[in-house]
């Protein structure tokens, strides 16, 4: 007790607790280890565009101390995360049924990724919000 918001969030920036780090065009995206578990947080590198983070925690903050670790982490060492544009261009020279393939392997890794095909009863489990108020 008795942290200021500023050392809870610099108890996660350049942490190894925030693992796969990712970026795809604009938005950053983490998976975090935090203190009831693990969460996926969000966010936007636009300037003012700070509702368009998100965070599966249950703080009643928002944005949370999570989504400003995020954004600072991104800020101090951007290349400690994965640019998807690099993934996809090498991607883009591979023959079909080899992408075929690999998106086969991608969907037993993680099968909630089919919804991204508009697959029905794949998505991500939404939290409930109300149940941490
Ligand atoms: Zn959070």
């Amino acid at each position: 007790m008795g942290r200021s918001w500023e050392e809870r969030v610099a108890e996660y920036v350049d942490s190894p607790r925030l693992r796969q780090r990712l970026r795809v065009d604009q938005q950053i995206s983490c998976a975090v280890d935090g203190n009831y578990g693990i969460y996926k947080t969000q966010a936007s590198l636009k300037k003012g565009r700070k509702e368009s983070s998100s965070c599966s925690c249950p703080s009643d903050y928002y944005p949370c101390k999570h989504v400003f670790a995020l954004l600072q982490t991104y800020k101090n060492h951007p290349r400690s995360f994965l640019d998807l544009d690099l993934v996809m261009k090498k991607l883009s020279k591979r023959e079909k049924p080899e992408l075929l393939d690999l998106i086969r392997k991608m969907v037993l890794a993680s099968p909630s990724s089919l919804s991204a095909l508009g697959i029905k009863g794949f998505e991500e489990p939404e939290r409930d919000y109300e149940e941490w108020r």
